[in-house]
């Protein structure tokens, strides 16, 4: 039995991995590969790593992880998890691999659904982005659209305006946006378009503008979207852990979930705000609980 099988191999589980291998702990984790900023040229805000693609980022931290005999890797998918009968957790891969462990960690992140806009996904993560903080100064300045159907459209046009006043904020024909909200956009000569948008113009993944079924065009020079996110897969549903009312897996200060000996970290127990170096933090919070609570129920 290892001591914690880490479901997840994005910043969170990777950083876990570490202080848990670290800790002598004999660790497997599992990961297949599709983490939540794999559409980006470059990701920012991770000190010492502004600017790395994800791919680099993994390959830097596979190697960080690889001095470690403590550390193992599996790249499956992990599919079920029960509790096991001789205490712990049992989880099964796709490709049908069993492990054990004594404690799980739920490091699996978000998935996002993007507004469904032809044309959209072949600029999102190059030059439409949904976090300013990830994003925003590269195109600080530059003509924005921001496109969402989020009941919070108000509020994003806000902070995205905050990197550039030249913004446009579109609604695909949703109506979610209030007069006085509209007023005070305008005040700030934001203009708010709410007509169905027919599909995003450019190439090579540069958005260039928009057309609308009406026939009328926008020209930009990037944008900003609000995804739809869902935990991926239905591993913690399914294990019941609580959530909080943002819809993240509820945690306590070191990862802890409402089952004993399941731990969550990252972006599915945070939701907001996103970044990789708060996945990062939550993670090295969460092997850092479970070794304490291994060394107390051992002690
Ligand atoms: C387009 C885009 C750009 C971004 N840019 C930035 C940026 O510049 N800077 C920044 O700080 N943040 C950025 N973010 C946010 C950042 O990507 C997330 O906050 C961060 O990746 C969350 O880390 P995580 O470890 O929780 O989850 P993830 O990074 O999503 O990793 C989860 C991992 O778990 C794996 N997994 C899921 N389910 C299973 C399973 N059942 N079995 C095995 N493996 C599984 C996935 O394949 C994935 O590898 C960006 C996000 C997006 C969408």
């Amino acid at each position: 039995m290892y001591d914690c099988i880490i479901i997840g191999g994005g910043p969170a589980g990777l950083s876990a991995a570490l202080v848990l291998g670290r800790s002598m702990r004999e660790v497997l984790l599992f990961d297949h590969g599709k983490p939540r900023h794999a559409p980006a040229r470059h990701s920012h805000g991770f000190i010492t790593r502004d600017g790395v693609t994800p791919a680099e980022f993994r390959r830097l931290a596979h190697k960080d992880l690889s001095a470690y005999p403590t550390i193992q890797k599996k790249e499956e998918e992990i599919v079920d998890v029960r509790h096991h009968h001789h205490g712990g957790f049992e989880v099964l891969s796709s490709t049908g691999t069993r492990e054990t462990a004594r404690t799980l960690l739920l490091s699996s992140g978000m998935q996002e659904k993007l507004p469904q806009i032809r044309g959209l996904d072949s600029f999102y993560g190059q030059s439409l982005f949904s976090c300013p903080y990830c994003d925003g100064y590269e195109v600080r300045g530059k003509k924005l659209v921001l496109i969402t159907e989020s009941k919070n459209a108000f509020a994003t046009a806000q902070i995205i305006q905050h990197w550039s006043r030249a913004l446009v904020l579109c609604t695909n024909g949703h109506s979610i946006v209030t007069p006085d909200q509209y007023r005070m956009l305008q005040v700030r000569g934001i203009e708010v378009i709410d007509q169905p948008i027919h599909q995003l113009l450019g190439k090579d993944g540069q958005l260039s503008g928009i057309s609308f079924t009406s026939g009328d065009k926008l020209t930009c020079e990037a944008g900003f979207v609000t995804p739809q996110l869902s935990h991926s897969g239905n591993l913690s549903y399914k294990l019941r852990c609580q959530m909080n009312d943002k819809g993240a897996i509820q945690t306590d200060g070191y990862g802890r979930t409402s089952i004993r000996g399941i731990y969550a970290a990252g972006d599915n127990s945070v939701i907001s705000p996103t970044q990789l170096v708060i996945a990062a933090g939550e993670g090295s919070r969460a092997a850092i609980g479970i070794n304490m609570d291994l060394i107390r129920a051992d002690f």
